[in-house]
């Protein structure tokens, strides 16, 4: 922690598989305080304690398809409800569709605890193609293989721009360059938010 005062404190990382919203949400729950709120994890988390939901969604985790709009919505509902609000937040791998989108900012508009800022890590597509197959080693991730990664980068291409612009009419948008050091993206996103 160094002091930083932060006057923003919701946060909604997005960037393509690999960009490294992960690190980022991580270093700044580690540093702030700021709940880490990972979809990708929370369903893996399901999947492998064996819950109804877990089994319903692991065909789509393994293929790197979005699991249905409804089924993650009613997710994270749940879990915003159960968040402190005094933290603020750190959505990581949420929104991922029009959707969803439009679904959170109601649910935060009722909960009066809207989005302060976007953050959007660009990231070239051979820096991911590394990052991943160097994910694929050391945590064993099923869906971080060459073909799989190639659908999730898919994914990511179709629904960025439909996302971003349903956010952009409401809350501010700024873009980092994900290919720097890691603790050079954390400064800058600590520099955007306050
Ligand atoms: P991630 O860990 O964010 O890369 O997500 C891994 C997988 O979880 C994705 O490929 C999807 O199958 C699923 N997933 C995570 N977040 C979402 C979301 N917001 N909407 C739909 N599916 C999601």
């Amino acid at each position: 922690m160094n002091g930083t005062t932060l006057s923003m404190r919701n946060l909604a990382l997005f960037g393509p598989p690999g960009s490294g919203k992960g690190t980022q949400a991580q270093l700044l729950a580690e540093r702030l305080g700021m709940e880490h709120i990972a979809t990708g994890d929370m369903l893996r988390e399901e999947r492998s304690r064996g819950t109804e939901l877990g089994q319903m969604v692991s065909s789509y985790l393994s293929s790197g398809k979005l699991v249905p709009d409804e089924v993650i919505v009613a997710m994270i509902r749940q879990r915003l409800q159960q968040s402190q609000p005094e933290r603020g937040f750190v959505l990581d791998g949420f929104p991922r569709t029009a959707n969803q989108a439009r679904a959170l900012t109601e649910m935060l508009d009722s909960l009066e605890r809207p989005l302060d800022l976007v953050a959007v890590l660009d990231v070239g597509k051979e820096q991911i193609a590394g990052r991943l197959a160097l994910r694929a080693q050391k945590e064993g991730r099923d869906d971080d293989s060459p073909d799989i990664v190639e659908e999730r980068i898919k994914v990511y291409r179709e629904q960025a721009e439909p996302v971003l612009q349903v956010l952009a009419d409401s809350i501010p948008v700024v873009r980092l360059n994900g290919n720097q050091a890691v603790e050079e993206v954390h400064r800058q996103l600590l520099e955007s938010l306050t």
